[in-house]
């Protein structure tokens, strides 16, 4: 896998696709630089080799240009962390674009506008990617948020820069977090599995069964298991049409001797609403009229121990509806004993959606191994796809 750090950007124009799709508020200001700050790495070690970098990037859903989405609004907070003064251009393919690229000088940094305001780029158009190739010398791919697309600067741009394409640390660190956990992890490896629904985590529990030892499960998406295996689950979420599917799962697990944790105990409520009242109920033994909307204390404490043996530790989905405070405990409970099992030694990755903003919400990220950057592209790399902007650089 060829890196930034394989590649001497002395005298050099690096077009870096990165991924700075951040959150902005009313007056414009950039609301969370995560993404800014995680692509700082790549950027500085290009300029500190003595190249130049163009940066691109999208911004939102635009239906064309649009001001509300025009990255200049992200230049003052760029200029804070990068500790140089980028330049921007209104436009990032064209005359203009290739005008301001010319001028650039090695250890300075120009920003593209939003590749969005033109429909080519999320078509995949070709002359579009065309156009985008000439604003540099080697293509970096450093956008993890955006690699499950074939969109003209995530995949197609490559073809331009056969000779000259490589990862950005970002997305190098995304991809080798995963190999850690999918195809070197240290054994007992555990995966925990959370969120709603059954439904929309299939396909990851079939790709990632040869890689487990175990595999817990909580959340909404739990009591579609305990009511196959027979249980009275209440008013809790349930998907009626995976019963059968659910005992298939668990068949397959016992095939490949993956051991499967399910909920012991429940915390239940009367409503879908903080102020509810709650008790605690095995999770087999939930009354109609109660919902289950956290793990209990038995579960707590047998999640933990199972997680406490990992080496090697996936996240991805809470085992509650962590939004509310009072069924909060068991997602932070889980985000505690995955951070203790790190500090001894394992090797933690947290991926795809709502985990990462339950670690972030609970101030564990940092004592995560690897907290991903990327929603959707890290459940599609759980799934076993091959992210079409990491097969264009490997290609
Ligand atoms: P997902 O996007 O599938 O990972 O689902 C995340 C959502 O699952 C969060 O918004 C949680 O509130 C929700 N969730 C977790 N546990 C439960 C539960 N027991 N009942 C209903 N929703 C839940």
């Amino acid at each position: 896998m060829i890196t930034v750090n394989d590649i001497n950007f002395k005298n050099q124009c690096a077009l870096i696709r990165v991924d700075f799709n951040v959150p902005l508020d009313g007056q414009f200001k950039v609301a969370d630089a995560t993404r800014i700050e995680a692509a700082l790495p790549t950027i500085q070690k290009i300029l500190n080799d003595g190249g130049r970098c163009v940066l691109m990037s999208h911004l939102g859903r635009p239906p064309g240009n649009d001001n509300n989405c025009s990255l200049k609004h992200l230049l003052p907070t760029l200029n804070v962390l990068l500790g140089v003064e980028a330049a921007f251009v209104p436009s990032c393919v064209g005359d203009e674009a290739e005008f301001a690229a010319s001028k650039l000088t090695n250890g300075q940094v120009l920003l593209l506008e939003n590749l969005r305001f033109h429909p080519e780029e999320t078509h995949g158009d070709k002359g579009f990617a065309q156009k985008l190739s000439k604003l540099g010398d080697v293509y970096v791919n450093d956008a993890f948020g955006t690699a499950h697309r074939a969109h003209a600067s995530t995949a197609i741009i490559a073809n331009y820069f056969p000779n000259s394409k490589c990862f950005g640390l970002l997305l190098a660190k995304e991809i080798e977090s995963i190999a850690k956990v999918m195809e070197h992890g240290k054994k007992p490896v555990t995966a925990i599995l959370g969120g709603a629904k059954v439904s929309s985590k299939i396909t990851i529990i079939d790709n990632i069964l040869d890689a487990i030892d175990h595999l817990i499960i909580g959340g909404g998406m739990a009591y579609t298991f305990i009511k196959a295996q027979g249980g009275s689950i209440g008013d809790s979420l349930v998907e009626n049409d995976k019963l059968d599917l659910a005992l298939s799962i668990l068949e397959r697990a016992k095939e490949k001797h993956v051991t499967i944790h399910l909920p012991i105990d429940t915390l239940v409520a009367d409503a879908f609403s903080e102020d509810a009242q709650t008790a605690f109920f095995p999770t087999n033994e939930i009354p109609n009229g109660w919902m289950g909307l956290d793990i209990g204390p038995k579960t707590r404490a047998h999640f933990a121990e199972v997680i406490a043996l990992s080496k090697t530790i996936l996240w991805n989905g809470p085992v509650g509806v962590f939004e509310m405070e009072a069924f909060a405990g068991g997602t932070i409970a889980l985000g505690r004993a995955i951070a203790e099992a790190t500090k001894k030694g394992a090797f933690s990755l947290v991926g795809g959606g709502d985990s990462v903003a339950a670690v972030k919400q609970f101030n564990l990220s940092d004592q995560m191994s690897y907290v991903s950057t990327g929603g959707g592209a890290m459940l599609e790399s759980l799934e076993g796809k091959v992210l079409p902007g990491v097969a264009a650089i490997l290609s």
